[in-house]
């Protein structure tokens, strides 16, 4: 199957300090229609930003240095910003942890569906008046016919996250890219949207990429992981891999650090260390200091794509360089 969507060495800038912070550091990665990919890591490792940089959405201080970003055959980093919006919220839509942030609070919920409902389809006013009906109720809003002429206030936290999902679907996206979209939801209705995003997937066959740092979202719904450390992808690998066969430290520590049994329904805890600051060049591996694996050579040498468990199982280490020590932990110093 041919791609949807591919990302090539991507490099995203944030100018905030003195020294520009590399936020999203040569990332690559592929989605294939229809298909619900994650990217999972710590806050501040580059997740937003990558989703930001394919909505060409920066903040003022963002910048994309270099890379492609390409939907089909189009590299939409080459586009306009008057083709990007017919990209935007067409072909691929965003939704965010925090609803107020894509919710006008000035508009009642039908005028802002119906807003995005006029940028992409030219539809009759009575379509139109059916059509918001249809995706309200399709995002399970009881009476939708009264509450669209709401304003987000009137709505409780999982209505107004139901609400964004109903403008993110409006155009009928290719692409759902849905960053972080349960962390501020109690755990039942967590579990609704997520359901919700599955039956809607299914029904439109669109792709989601699910940002997350919860490993409990990703054993529910991603059926292909990339993990990122750091601004960069370390891991990639299909859910089963990923579940059963982790393969590099950061993601192997991540579940050790988990407790007891309950590992597949816990968000991430921290690990011992912190994320190492982005303005600088890395000369080795991003993780050495967190590592407890770590060999001479990852001090000095940046790692390197390895197959972990199968081919489509990558990761980003040496301790892979020599496929024998796919499966034995090497020796702490034999660089
Ligand atoms: Fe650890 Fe070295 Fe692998 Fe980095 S390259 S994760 S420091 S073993
Ligand atoms: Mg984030």
């Amino acid at each position: 199957m041919k791609n949807l969507l591919e990302i090539e060495h991507l490099e995203t800038l944030l100018h905030t300090g003195n020294a520009p912070v590399r936020a999203v550091d040569g990332l690559s990665l592929a989605i294939l229609p229809g298909e619900t990919f994650a990217l999972l890591g710590e806050s501040g490792c580059g997740k937003s930003m990558t989703a930001l940089s394919i909505m060409r959405l920066l903040p003022a201080v963002g910048e994309i240095v270099a890379g492609q970003i390409k939907l089909n055959d189009t590299d939409i980093l080459q586009l306009s910003e008057m083709d990007m919006r017919t990209i935007r919220g067409k072909r691929i839509s965003m939704i965010f942890q925090e609803p107020m942030l894509s919710l006008n609070p000035v508009l009642t919920i039908a005028e802002q569906i119906e807003e995005v409902l006029n940028q992409h389809l030219q539809l009759s006013k009575d379509a139109t008046r059916q059509r918001i009906q249809e995706l309200l109720e399709q995002v399970g809003i009881p009476d939708a016919t009264q509450r669209m002429h709401e304003y987000p206030f009137q709505f409780s936290g999982g209505m107004k996250q139901r609400a964004m999902i109903a403008m993110a679907l409006a155009g009928e996206p290719e692409l759902l890219i849905a960053d972080e979209p349960t962390t501020a939801l109690d755990v039942t209705i967590q579990a609704q949207v997520l359901d919700l995003m599955r039956q809607i997937q299914r029904r439109t066959h669109m792709a989601i990429l699910l940002i997350t740092h919860d490993l409990g979202v990703v054993a529910e719904m991603a059926e292909r992981i990339a993990v990122m450390y750091a601004g960069e992808i370390v891991e990639l690998a299909s859910r089963d891999d990923f579940f059963h066969r982790p393969a590099h430290p950061y993601s192997q520590q991540l579940f050790a650090s988990l407790p007891g049994k309950q590992k597949r329904d816990q968000a991430l805890t921290v690990i011992q260390g912190s994320v190492p600051s982005l303005a600088q060049q890395f000369n080795g591996c991003r993780f050495v200091d967190r590592c407890n694996q770590a060999l001479a050579i990852c001090h000095h040498t940046v790692p390197k794509w390895y197959p972990a468990t199968s081919g489509s199982h990558q990761v980003r280490c040496h301790l892979y360089l020599d496929q024998q020590n796919v499966t034995k932990k090497p020796p702490a110093n034999n660089a």
